[in-house]
C-alpha cells in the first residue's frame, strides 16, 4: 500500500477541515458581532482555546477521511458514486436523510456515553469548559472526542450509498449547525425551532439547554432520540446569557433585553 500518497491524502484533508472550520466559524462570529456586538465580550482566553482544541480536532478528522478520500479515488472503495442516474433521483434527498438520521443516532448515544461522570472527565469536560460557548466552539473537543465524531461518516460510507453532491450537502449541514448550534443566538427563522417543525429539529435553543443543564437534550440535528428516551427539556434561555454578556462589557445584553432580534425567550 502506498504509505506516501495516503499520507498526503490524509494532510491534505486535515487542511480542508481545519480550513472549514476557520471559515465556518470566523464567518458566524463576524455575523455574531453585526447582530449581537459584545455577545462575546470577555471570551478572548476561551475562544483562544476553543479554536486550539477545534484546530486539533480538525487533524484528527482528516486522518480517516483522508485515508478513505485516497481508497474512493484509487481503489473504488466506499459506495459514494459521481453519477446522478445511477440510483433513482428520489434517492437522492433520501440517501441526505438516512445519513443525517444514522449521524444524529450515532452522535446521541455516544454523547450520552460521554456524560458518565468517569468518561466525561476525560473525553468531554473539554467542549463544556466553554460557558456559555461561541462560533468558535464547533469543533472544541477532546481528542476521545473528536475521535468518535472523526468515524462517523467515514463508517457511513461504506454502508449506504450516496451521491458525491448529496454528501457534500451532509458536510455542509454537519458544519453549519456544529457552529451554529454554539453561537448562543438563533440565526434560524422561528419555524425551525418555535413551531411544529422546532418539536423535531434541534438548533442553538434547544443545545444551548445542553450546554446549561448537561443532563439534557443530547441530539445532533433532531429531537427524535431525547424525546423517546425523555432526556429532551425543551429549549434554552439565551436572554440570561445575553444578559451576563452585558455584565462582561458587551452591550448584547442590552440590546437583547430591549427585544433587539434573536431567541430571548423561554419556551
Ligand atoms: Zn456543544
Ligand atoms: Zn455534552
Amino acid at each position: 500500500m502506498p504509505v506516501v500518497p495516503i499520507l498526503l491524502s490524509a494532510l491534505a484533508m486535515a487542511a480542508i477541515v481545519a480550513v472549514r472550520y476557520l471559515l465556518a466559524s470566523g464567518g458566524f462570529a463576524l455575523a455574531t458581532r453585526l447582530r449581537h456586538r459584545g455577545l462575546y465580550a470577555g471570551l478572548d482566553p476561551q475562544i483562544r482555546r476553543e479554536i486550539a482544541w477545534s484546530l486539533a480536532s480538525a487533524a484528527i478528522y482528516g486522518l480517516p477521511a483522508g485515508v478513505i478520500a485516497w481508497g474512493w479515488q484509487n481503489r473504488g472503495w466506499t459506495r459514494i458514486y459521481a453519477d446522478v442516474h445511477a440510483f433513482p433521483l428520489w434517492y437522492w434527498p433520501l440517501s441526505v436523510l438516512l445519513y443525517l438520521a444514522a449521524h444524529d443516532t450515532w452522535f446521541y448515544w455516544t454523547h450520552r456515553w460521554m456524560h458518565r461522570p468517569r468518561v466525561f472527565r476525560v473525553a468531554h469536560a473539554v467542549h463544556h469548559a466553554s460557558r456559555p460557548p461561541t462560533a468558535w466552539a464547533a469543533m472544541a473537543f477532546h481528542p476521545v472526542e473528536a475521535l468518535t465524531g472523526a468515524v462517523a461518516i467515514p463508517l457511513l460510507v461504506f454502508v449506504i450509498p450516496i451521491h458525491v453532491g448529496a454528501l457534500a450537502l451532509v458536510l455542509t449541514v454537519m458544519t453549519v449547525m456544529g457552529v451554529t448550534n454554539h453561537m448562543g443566538w438563533e440565526v434560524f427563522p422561528r419555524f425551525m425551532w418555535g413551531g411544529i417543525v422546532g418539536r423535531w429539529l434541534i438548533t442553538a435553543s434547544h443545545h444551548q439547554r445542553h450546554h446549561e443543564r448537561y443532563g439534557c437534550n443530547y441530539g445532533l440535528y433532531f429531537r427524535f432520540w431525547d424525546r423517546v428516551c425523555g432526556t429532551d427539556e425543551g429549549l434554552g434561555d439565551f436572554a440570561r446569557a445575553h444578559a451576563q454578556a452585558g455584565r462582561r462589557g458587551g452591550d448584547g445584553g442590552r440590546r437583547d433585553a430591549a427585544g433587539g432580534g434573536g431567541a430571548g425567550r423561554v419556551a
